[in-house]
């Protein structure tokens, strides 16, 4: 029995031994399997690792050159809409001058029945040209009027009785209207009754006098000037051709450059120029043109377009009519129209409702006036194209009849040619010789305190 159990111990040894060593070898066989495994993807993280660093630096590259690209994009497509900006203008015919001197020339793109951002790129043009002076537009009236003066001067000293009737002619025929002529004559009659001497000097002094007493006179600080509102609402009327759009385009330049932000509304929807020439001045000036569809009804572009204008921002709002009205009550009806649309957005505007008229028309212009008159309220007059014209004596027979204030002068096309109207500088540019003192060549002083040598525009 004994026996048995030593052998049976013996077995198990050597079975336990055997086992040993196959557990052995199976520990060692995966330790070794381990290591394999552990160095291989060892090497591979060592590998990973170096691509991501050559990732990241590639990555870095790229975004370098992009910023780069874009950068290159943004100044070629700056270059293209300057260029943009210039080709139209030089294509622009007759009213189309290179923008004014000084003003910033700029890309707007209007579209139709649209509100847009204002536009982007700006190039100063330098100036290059005298300012216009209304002494300087006035040179036409200014050579009728002295010539008849020195007419009636011919062979006399003073102006006497025998003379009155050739002085009253040169009066009417000067536009100053009757009323002014015949009070001017009356003046002179009482001192050449007196037997007072009256020299050509003197003459031109009494006519200064008569005038100005007869000019409504327009404060220096009127919001005309400096434009001040929430936004400032100016409704621009008068018959086609006398310069309303030009108008319109002037004021606006002339804000545009006090720095006021500036919406015109193209409400001129029967005439599809007035509103491309609106729009041609808004790209050459750097201001926002609203327009509607052609035909449109103007009270709904208007009405639109002052929507566009809040939206905007806007400090001043122009708005151009049509003139094309053939009956009175036409006229009204539709000016009411869009007064209308105004106050539906600001209630206490149009704060200024200025008719433009056309110096050139003389007589006609006045007629025009009291049209306009009767059918809408004035707030004043813009007198167009004095440089045009010998009868600038119009502005007298205008104011003095209606009691309306003049604001503003036409002396040209360019945007710079309207000037704000003076009395003494309206009085010197009409009578005084060239080179005589007086504001023909006197500094205007601004509205600020500050003198000019020329006009704003
Ligand atoms: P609208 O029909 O009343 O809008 O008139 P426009 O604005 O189209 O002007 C008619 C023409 O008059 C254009 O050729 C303008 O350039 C010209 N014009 C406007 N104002 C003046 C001015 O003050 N002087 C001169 N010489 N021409 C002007």
């Amino acid at each position: 029995m004994f026996d048995d159990m030593q052998n049976v111990y013996a077995v198990i040894d050597s079975v336990v031994a055997a086992v040993d060593i196959e557990i052995s070898l199976l520990v060692i066989a995966l330790v070794g399997i381990y290591c394999i495994v552990g160095i291989l993807s060892l090497k591979e993280k060592g590998a990973r690792e170096s691509s991501e660093k050559e990732l990241a630096r590639l990555q870095g590259e790229i975004e370098k050159l992009t910023r780069e690209v874009n950068d290159l994009r943004r100044e070629v497509s700056a270059r293209a809409k300057v260029e943009a900006v210039a080709a139209p203008v030089a294509e622009i015919p007759a009213a189309k001058e290179a923008p004014a001197e000084g003003v910033v020339a700029a890309k707007a793109i209007p579209v139709e029945g649209k509100a847009e951002a204002a536009p982007v790129v700006a190039e100063v043009v330098a100036p290059k040209v005298e300012a216009a002076t209304i002494a300087k537009g006035m040179a036409k009236s200014r050579t009728s009027l002295l010539g008849k003066l020195k007419n009636l001067f011919t062979g006399r000293k003073s102006v006497d009785l025998a003379s009155l009737d050739d002085l009253e002619e040169m009066l009417i025929t000067s536009d100053v209207g009757a009323r002014v002529s015949d009070a001017l004559v009356n003046t002179v009659r009482g001192r050449a009754s007196q037997n007072q001497e009256i020299t050509e000097t003197a003459l031109r002094d009494l006519l200064k006098e008569g005038i100005r007493t007869e000019l409504i006179p327009v404060p220096l600080e009127h919001r005309m000037y400096e434009p001040v509102g929430n936004p400032l609402v100016i409704l621009v009327v008068g018959v086609n051709g006398v310069g309303k759009t030009t108008t319109v385009a002037k004021l606006a330049t002339r804000y545009q450059e006090q720095g006021k932000k500036i919406v015109a509304i193209a409400a001129d929807t029967f005439r599809a120029a007035a509103v491309q020439q609106l729009k041609e001045w808004g790209t050459r000036s750097n201001f926002f043109v609203y327009s509607g569809a052609e035909n449109a009804k103007p009270a709904a572009v208007v009405f639109d377009g002052m929507v566009a204008a809040k939206e905007q921002g806007a400090d001043v709002v122009l708005i151009d009519t049509a003139g094309r009205l053939h009956t009175k009550s036409n006229l009204m009806q539709e000016l009411e129209g869009v007064r209308n649309s105004i106050r539906r957005h600001v209630p206490d505007a149009p704060h200024e409702t200025i008719l433009v008229v056309d110096g050139v028309s003389g007589q006609n212009a006045l007629s025009q006036a009291r049209e306009f008159n009767a059918s809408t309220p004035l707030t004043g007059l813009v007198v167009t194209k004095l440089d045009g014209t010998p009868k600038g004596g119009i502005i007298v027979a205008i104011s003095q009849e209606l009691k309306i204030p003049v604001f503003y002068v036409g002396v040209g096309e360019k945007a710079r040619d309207l000037l704000p109207f003076s009395v003494d500088e309206f009085l010197d540019g009409l009578l005084n010789e060239e080179g005589e003192g007086g504001s023909v060549t006197s500094p205007r002083v601004s509205p600020s305190g500050s003198a000019e040598a020329a006009p704003a525009l």
